[in-house]
């Protein structure tokens, strides 16, 4: 079996994958391979599967698959994989850091410091204790930013609209969420249903000044929409990991935007995480070639 991996993993993978064949991270050669590693740059669209004719599994290190063609793979007969565990806590921690990092004003206050100013008396902070955050997308990362934010005396309600029942977070109608959060975190995956989700319409629906996380996906968020509701002041502050594409386009509007705070899509990436990530792609080969 020879195996490509086509994205960043941690560097001990390519030596504990030799036991199942030859492993290259040359791209050039994926004509010739069965199995392609990605994470999140490598799209995986028809033209790719159709360059690639041996191909018989593709493992997605991480959680999102939206950059697979899946209803494709599966015509082609390609098994298609992904690392869903691994990532909660590494994307869940910096969720949370986005999130204090609003009240507590880190970037603003760093900033002054670096420029030679001392703002103590202009720097005003707020606590999350006894704040609401609501999740949309109540799934593992969602739990378990919601386990971190109960630990700081917050109230935590939620909406997915498939789960049913939360031992960790009160499961709410979207109207509800949007209605009393202070903080807001999107934990969904892009799907017809999520994309746009956030919208000059459900930001209406919000209380003033609320503060919006996303390290969900970009284009859950409409970018104009947000831009606007940042100005007005509607919305507080809008905290994300995730782009319309990595990196976004230099004229993205939130790019400029005031209260913004930016991350480069490392939801994913601690170094714990990308172990856990291998272990799940050799877990997933052996499985395979069991078969
Ligand atoms: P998960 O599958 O455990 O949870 C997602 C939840 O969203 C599910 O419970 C599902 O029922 C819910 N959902 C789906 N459609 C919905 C809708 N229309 N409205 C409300 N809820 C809906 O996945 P997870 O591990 O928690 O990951 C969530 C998302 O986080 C991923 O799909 C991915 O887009 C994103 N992610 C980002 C990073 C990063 O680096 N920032 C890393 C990993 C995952």
């Amino acid at each position: 079996m020879k195996i490509l991996i086509a994205d960043t993993f941690d560097p001990s993978l390519p030596g504990r994958l030799k036991k199942f064949g030859e492993v290259t991270e040359d791209t050039s050669q994926v004509a010739d391979c069965d199995v392609v590693l990605i994470r999140s740059k490598t799209k995986c669209t028809k033209e790719y599967i159709d360059g690639a004719p041996k191909l018989r599994l593709i493992i997605r290190g991480g959680v999102g698959l939206d950059n697979v063609d899946r209803e494709y793979a599966k015509q082609k007969g390609i098994e298609v994989r992904n690392t869903p565990e691994a990532s909660s806590v590494a994307v869940a921690e910096l969720a949370f850091a986005l999130m204090i990092a609003v009240p507590n004003r880190l970037i603003e206050s760093h900033n002054g410091m670096a420029a030679g100013k001392w703002e103590k008396k202009q720097i005003k902070r707020t606590e999350l204790m006894g704040k609401t955050l609501g999740l949309i997308g109540v799934g593992r990362i969602g739990t378990a930013l919601a386990n971190r934010a109960r630990a700081f005396g917050m109230h935590v309600i939620g909406f997915d609209r498939y789960v049913k029942y939360s031992d960790m977070v009160e499961l709410k109608s979207m109207d509800d969420v949007l209605g009393e959060s202070d903080y807001l975190s999107l934990h969904t995956p892009l799907n017809s249903e999520t994309e746009n989700m956030i919208n000059k319409e459900t930001i209406g629906r919000m209380k003033d000044g609320a503060v919006i996380i996303n390290t969900g996906r970009g284009k859950c968020v409409n970018a104009e929409d947000m831009v606007d509701a940042l100005k007005s002041g509607k919305v507080g502050a809008y905290a994300t990991d995730v782009w319309p594409s990595d990196p976004p386009p230099p004229d993205y509007p939130l790019l400029k935007a005031p209260n913004v705070l930016m991350t480069p899509h490392t939801g994913a990436s601690t170094k714990e995480n990308l172990l856990r990530i291998g272990d799940q792609v050799v877990e997933i080969l052996e499985n395979f070639q069991a078969k």
